[in-house]
């Protein structure tokens, strides 16, 4: 299987060719498409499989068949993960493989002043990728609205678990829509870490890499 077969749009079929990527890694030949259909992923990849486009791709997809931009204080698509650091290469994957697109993204994480963030949030996201403690911050202070967001993402979610993010990821789970587009990933699958998958995601499809 080469990306040319996914129904890729074409600005991202470029940016990847750009990048001297031909073949998609086995997780991202089984997330892509079943990501592409709407449907939830439940999938135990570790890093370094490339599961960042898995999720990546399929976002900005969907973003190419969207002319309208986000309202003020309106986020698309929202990633959780666990630092700072897989923050800013999440945010960075998204810029290199939506180069040939124009879309926003925006950075949440603590460590940093608030006031960058919070205005980037104001004029409204395509795509937020935050840590959990700040995003909730942000949230309590009214400068986000998730009552929009189309497709959650949970990276490496058995660290945001392992960091005592739970109480944080629950209240943000609870201020997004019931119809959303739910994707899971998890080094480990644990007990702990099982519960809360089935209680975020809806008849997920389940991969193991
Ligand atoms: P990740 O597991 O998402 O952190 O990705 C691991 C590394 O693999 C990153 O440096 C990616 O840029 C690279 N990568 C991801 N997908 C592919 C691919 N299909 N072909 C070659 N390299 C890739």
């Amino acid at each position: 299987i080469t990306f040319e077969m996914l129904p890729l749009a074409a600005p991202i079929q470029q940016a990847l060719a750009d990048k001297g990527y031909t073949q998609p890694s086995p997780i991202q030949a089984q997330s892509i498409p079943v990501l592409l259909e709407g449907r939830d992923l439940m999938a135990c990849a570790q890093t370094g499989t490339g599961k960042t486009a898995s999720f990546a791709l399929p976002i900005l997809h969907r973003l190419t068949e969207i002319r309208r931009r986000p309202e003020r204080h309106e986020v698309r698509s929202l990633i959780l993960t666990p630092t700072r650091e897989l923050a800013v290469q999440v945010a960075d994957s998204f810029r290199t493989y939506g180069k040939n697109m124009r879309f926003s993204i925006g950075l949440v994480h603590g460590g940093v002043s608030q006031y960058p963030q919070v205005k980037a949030l104001n004029r409204g996201l395509d795509v937020l990728v935050a840590t959990p403690g700040r995003l909730v911050d942000l949230y309590e202070q009214g400068h986000v609205d998730l009552s929009g967001v189309g497709c959650f993402v949970l990276d490496e979610a058995d660290r945001m678990l392992d960091m005592g993010f739970i109480h944080d990821i629950r209240k943000i789970a609870d201020e997004l829509p019931e119809d959303r587009q739910t994707v899971f990933f998890s080094a480990t699958m644990a007990p702990t870490i099982t519960k809360l998958a089935n209680s975020l995601l809806d008849d997920p499809e389940e991969i193991r890499i």
